[in-house]
């Protein structure tokens, strides 16, 4: 079953020149599939994902997530929506400094209105799963960038969401706490058989994924599924990306570990 289908889904940017920044793209994506986007800089990434994401309008062809169009809501209705259907991690994780840890994490539910007991079991017990249970009262400034991933993570979760859209999560983090960034989603997409959507132009990150849809200028260009080996599914994407022109740096001769 489709999640999610995109269907001859085009932007343009109105201005001087008009700009189409994404150009009819068709695409669907399974329930509890984990999906990268990558593409050069400009491709139409993060305008492709603020359109799947409710927060931007198609120009012109169909968008569904878990069958509802969401131009058909009215503007309480696709809050709501949006709050109950998809949870967001982002590349500068996007926490308030004033709250912490674990206020980050409730704020969708204080906006629910949720009752305070309920919101501290679900608190706590998602906070076993990401690790986070001694660092509850810090605030953002105190802990690591992996930390506060994990916190976003946490906060994008505590909806159960039926979709999570990441763009560039492991962007600002160093390989080791990326690495436990894709494992948790990983995780996260297993356990809970929640979709996961993440934008990225790291192959490692990519790799991580069940398949891997390559756009340029806004087209879609070709898609990759993984295969037993990660190691392999890395090395299929980097060739990829090679022809894909750009963003390929010296990589080609990086294990895995
Ligand atoms: P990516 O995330 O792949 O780098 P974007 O979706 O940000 O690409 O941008 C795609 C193209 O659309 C780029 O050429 C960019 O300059 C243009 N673009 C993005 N946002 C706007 C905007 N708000 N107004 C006009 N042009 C935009
Ligand atoms: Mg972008």
């Amino acid at each position: 079953m489709s999640i999610l289908i995109l269907d001859e889904v085009s932007k343009v940017y109105e201005g001087k020149v008009a700009h189409l920044a994404v150009n009819q793209l068709s695409f669907e994506v399974e329930k509890g599939e984990f999906l990268a986007i990558m593409g050069p800089s400009g491709s139409g990434k993060t305008t492709l994902l603020n359109m799947i994401s409710t927060i931007d309008t198609p120009t012109s062809g169909e968008l569904f997530i878990d069958g509802t169009n969401p131009i058909n809501l009215t503007k309480n209705d696709l809050a709501l929506f949006r709050r109950r259907h998809l949870g967001f991690v982002f590349q500068d994780f996007n926490l308030l400094p004033a709250l912490t840890v674990e206020e980050n994490m409730i704020l969708p539910l204080t906006l629910d209105g949720q009752p305070v007991e309920t919101m501290k079991r679900k608190v706590a017990i998602l906070a076993e799963q990401l690790d986070l249970t001694p660092i509850l009262d810090k605030r953002p400034a105190e802990i690591s960038g992996g930390q506060a991933q994990r916190t976003a993570i946490g906060r994008a979760l505590i909806h159960e969401p039926s979709i999570i859209l990441a763009d560039e999560p492991t962007g600002n983090l160093d390989s080791k706490a990326a690495r436990d960034v894709l494992e948790l989603l990983t995780e996260v997409n297993k356990r809970r058989q929640t979709t996961i959507i993440m934008v990225t132009h790291d192959a490692i990150a990519a790799s991580y994924c069940d398949r891997v849809l390559f756009i340029k200028d806004g087209q879609y260009f070709n898609e990759i599924y993984k295969d037993d080996r990660r190691q392999t599914f890395f090395q299929r994407i980097l060739n990829l990306l090679s022809l894909l022109g750009g963003n390929v740096n010296d990589l080609s001769t990086i294990r895995l570990s």
